[in-house]
């Protein structure tokens, strides 16, 4: 497979360099020359797959032979090695958990199959890899844990001091081997600064294999493929209109969705779910974008004003015309509302959801009330484990929630942070 930039297709680089490089050197995004179809029989008798069947059929696709198939395979096992179950709650309503990997949010998916790429591709170059992140806080917990251990990587993780939740500092700042983590005085745009100068610094460039993990690399897409087309397996062949909701920031998980549907899963229709932050939603509406400032929210991985993937995503639909409307619609929720959702499906099913989900099920509850009396399958797309957001949820439900045992274990561990000032020379010396 051949990947191209979303803005110049005469770019044509193979599966390494898209994800060697991260972003396309005149800003655009690595997007695939065609998305390929699933074989038919993996479609019509997907209940005779398994999961990491599946995900390494779908893998394969997009990287072909670029990597051996024996080695591919190792690779989708190591980095999918927990389970993304369907819950049924309801007859429309089941809910795709995905926080089921180390640090509890879906990013697992993206960053641990990048990380096992990378180090696949870096083996034997001989050089060792430098990666620079700079986090407001999910992101960066799910780089460190994806490539902790990994040969030949070292990971420099730069985080705000003061301005991440103490559960997202412990599990940013206590691992050790390849992982460091920055703790840096200043704000979190601050921290993104001092990656970008030193990704154009001349010595350290010149000196060091650096690049980036961020969330446009190609290789986070790839995976988050994998749940969907397990999602449709486990629906067990009923056959109804499909409806997804996924809650959307930068839209990577719902292109992922897409991409899916175009392999061919049969999905009916995909809610780009957002919170006030709900410029893809205005997008939708008038199919004219307008980037704005994000503001603060209960579902705060969704506060994106300027989501990167929707160049992605309009690709696929010729620069984003009438057509998107045909596989996508999008609805926004304020807090109240968020927190209203959290206590409805705690009351009614007993199911305790995060904030990023709340929305998601507000959305999807809103699409299908609009429906006349079709019965479908509602697929809820949950982002993250409700102990991450363990305050906000509590206090709706007024019950205590289960801490999972790795996150338990991870905030009593000791914080192994080293403190910079917001200055490229204290980075350029812990770096060399
Ligand atoms: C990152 C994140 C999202 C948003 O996903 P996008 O792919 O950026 O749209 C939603 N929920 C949680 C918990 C996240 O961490």
């Amino acid at each position: 497979m051949k990947y191209y930039s979303t803005r110049n297709k005469n770019i044509s680089v193979d599966f390494k360099t898209a994800l060697m490089q991260g972003l396309s050197k005149e800003g655009g995004l690595f997007m695939p020359e065609s998305i390929p179809a699933l074989p038919k029989p993996v479609i019509s008798e997907i209940e005779k797959y398994s999961y990491n069947e599946l995900n390494y059929i779908a893998a394969k696709e997009f990287i072909g032979n670029e990597i051996p198939s024996e080695k591919l395979q190792d690779i989708v096992e190591a980095s999918i090695n927990f389970p993304a179950p369907l819950i049924e709650l309801g007859d429309e309503l089941n809910i795709l958990e995905l926080f089921h990997g180390p640090t509890l949010a879906f990013k697992d998916f993206g960053a641990r199959f990048m990380s096992k790429t990378m180090e696949y591709f870096n083996a034997g170059s001989g050089k060792a890899l430098n990666i620079l992140v700079a986090t407001s806080g999910d992101t960066g917990s799910a780089v460190a844990n994806g490539f902790y251990g990994a040969e030949g990587i070292n990971v420099f993780i730069l985080y705000p001091s003061g301005k991440i939740s103490a559960i997202q500092e412990k599990q940013i700042a206590t691992l050790d081997k390849n992982i460091t983590a920055l703790e840096v005085d200043g704000t979190f745009d601050d921290c993104q600064n001092l990656v970008k100068q030193a990704f154009v610094h001349k010595e350290l460039n010149a000196k060091l294999n650096l690049t980036s993990a961020n969330s446009i690399n190609i290789a986070r897409l790839i995976p988050q493929m994998f749940y969907y087309i397990g999602a449709y397996k486990q629906l067990k062949g009923k056959k109804r209109k499909i409806v997804v909701s996924v809650p959307s920031g930068n839209l990577g998980n719902i292109t992922a969705g897409i991409f899916s549907k175009k392999m061919g899963i049969p999905f009916s229709i995909f809610i780009g779910a957002s919170n006030v932050n709900d410029s893809f939603t205005e997008f939708m509406n008038t199919l004219r974008f307008k980037p704005k400032k994000s503001v603060q929210t209960l579902s705060n991985a969704m506060d994106v004003g300027n989501p990167s993937n929707l160049e992605r995503l309009t690709e696929l639909y010729s620069g984003g015309t009438e057509k998107i409307r045909e596989d996508i619609t999008s609805s926004s929720y304020n807090d109240e509302m968020t927190k209203l959702g959290i206590k409805e499906l705690y009351e009614k099913f007993n199911y305790v959801i995060d904030p990023h989900g709340s929305v998601g099920y507000l959305a999807l509850k809103n699409y299908m009330s609009r429906l006349s009396g079709e019965k479908v399958s509602g697929i809820l797309i949950e982002t993250a484990h409700p102990a991450k957001f363990k305050d906000a949820v509590e206090g709706v439900i007024g019950n205590k929630i289960d801490i999972p045992a790795r996150l338990a274990e991870c905030i009593l561990k000791e914080k192994k942070s080293v403190k910079i000032s917001n200055s490229l020379s204290e980075l350029k010396e812990i770096l060399l």
